[in-house]
């Protein structure tokens, strides 16, 4: 969590040693001087440490909100069909992807295969049969040949 309060309070200590020390600098002596300098640059570099990590601590967020809005993205973008998913891009369809890997880890693994609407996942190898998937038994093949 990022605290400006700090870098704030530093940056006022600094400015209120500066101010001392424009008012009164004609009261103190040499070492008196010295002494307030070196207290103004010590709240200036605690300033400065301070507001690095802010920065870097931005950097991460605005990192964190483009990932999100990327996921949201792919979100809106997905349609279930039963019994796995596809990506829209306008009017083109891409895919499918394996539903439990999308709604278990919002991950889109392709899934292989597609004989007789027949998919595999490489991912966690869970099996799919699409809308178009044709059930053939072996004793029907059998008596075929
Ligand atoms: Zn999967």
């Amino acid at each position: 969590m990022i605290d400006i309060g700090m870098a704030v309070g530093s940056v006022k200590s600094a400015i209120e040693i500066a101010k001392t020390l424009k008012d009164s600098a004609d009261l103190f002596d040499k070492a008196e001087v010295k002494l307030q300098l070196a207290e103004l640059i010590g709240s200036l570099a605690d300033a400065k440490m301070q507001i690095a990590e802010i920065q870097e601590s931005l950097i991460n967020s605005e990192k964190e909100k483009k990932d999100l809005r990327k996921k949201i993205e792919i979100k809106d973008n997905m349609i279930y069909e039963k019994s796995y998913y596809w990506k829209m891009d306008g009017d083109k369809k891409d895919g499918p992807f394996c539903q439990r890997c999308f709604d278990s880890d919002e991950k889109l693994i392709r899934l292989q295969g597609g004989n007789n609407d027949v998919w595999a996942c490489a991912q966690c190898n869970k099996t799919f049969r699409g809308p178009a998937y044709v059930y053939k038994s072996r004793t029907t093949n059998f008596r075929r040949t």
